[in-house]
């Protein structure tokens, strides 16, 4: 899994990522809160780690902003002991999990697997933007309530950008859906599923920022 590690106590956030790393996670670590919002914004991360008192603010505003835009991610916050309140804030700002420091690695690794786990069993949510739906789960795509039959590159990709809509999503990330089909992307094979994606569901659903990426747009 690849984790977002949010946190400045170097000693701490060192021997975390050392320990996730050794049981084959890839761990970005980010001492503060700006740092944690670039590295969501560039990479696609499976889970979160967060310390609550960073140095240019509190990791809730980060927990609040994500949830803000409909983003579930599992995020785990990390707190001092005598931080009750905060558990209790981080939860209801939509937490996953907490734990107090310092905490034990192998309590780590446990809460970590069950949360991924829960997360992994939590029903797709379903992207809605203006005229258009897509629904994870069954797999349909529609525009203005009649069915458009996507090809699994083209999902992929929509689902890419859908899942934050009005974020600039960058080349490489996007093309990173494409990787998981096996295939070699060549170079100009984004433009073309954009185009087709373009084509079923409305040419101005897409935005096109050259050089740079793709966003869905109202
Ligand atoms: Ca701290």
């Amino acid at each position: 899994m690849r984790i977002l590690l949010v946190e400045d106590d170097t000693n701490l956030g060192d021997a975390v990522r050392d320990h996730l790393v050794a049981r084959g996670h890839a761990v970005d670590c980010a001492a503060t809160l700006e740092d944690g919002r670039e590295l969501l914004r560039a990479i696609d991360y499976g889970l979160v780690l967060l310390d609550l008192g960073l140095p240019d603010g509190s990791g809730m505003d980060l927990l609040r902003a994500l949830r803000g835009r409909s983003d579930w991610r599992p995020v785990i916050i990390l707190t001092a002991h005598d931080q009750i309140s905060d558990r209790i804030e981080g939860l209801q700002a939509g937490a996953d999990d907490y734990l107090v420091k310092p905490f034990d690695l192998g309590e780590l690794d446990a809460r970590l697997q069950a949360v991924a786990r829960r997360a992994s069993d939590r029903p797709d949510p379903e992207y809605r933007f203006g005229a258009v739906t897509l629904c994870p789960a069954d797999h349909r795509a529609t525009r203005e309530g009649r069915e458009v039959t996507l090809t699994a590159r083209e999902w992929a990709i929509l689902e890419r950008l859908l899942r934050r809509p009005g974020a600039v999503i960058g080349r490489a990330q996007i093309e990173e859906a494409l990787y998981a089909f096996g295939a070699e992307v060549e170079s100009n094979a984004l433009e073309v599923y954009v185009s087709r994606i373009r084509k079923k569901l409305g040419n101005d659903l897409i935005g096109t920022l050259r050089g740079i990426g793709y966003r869905i747009q109202g």
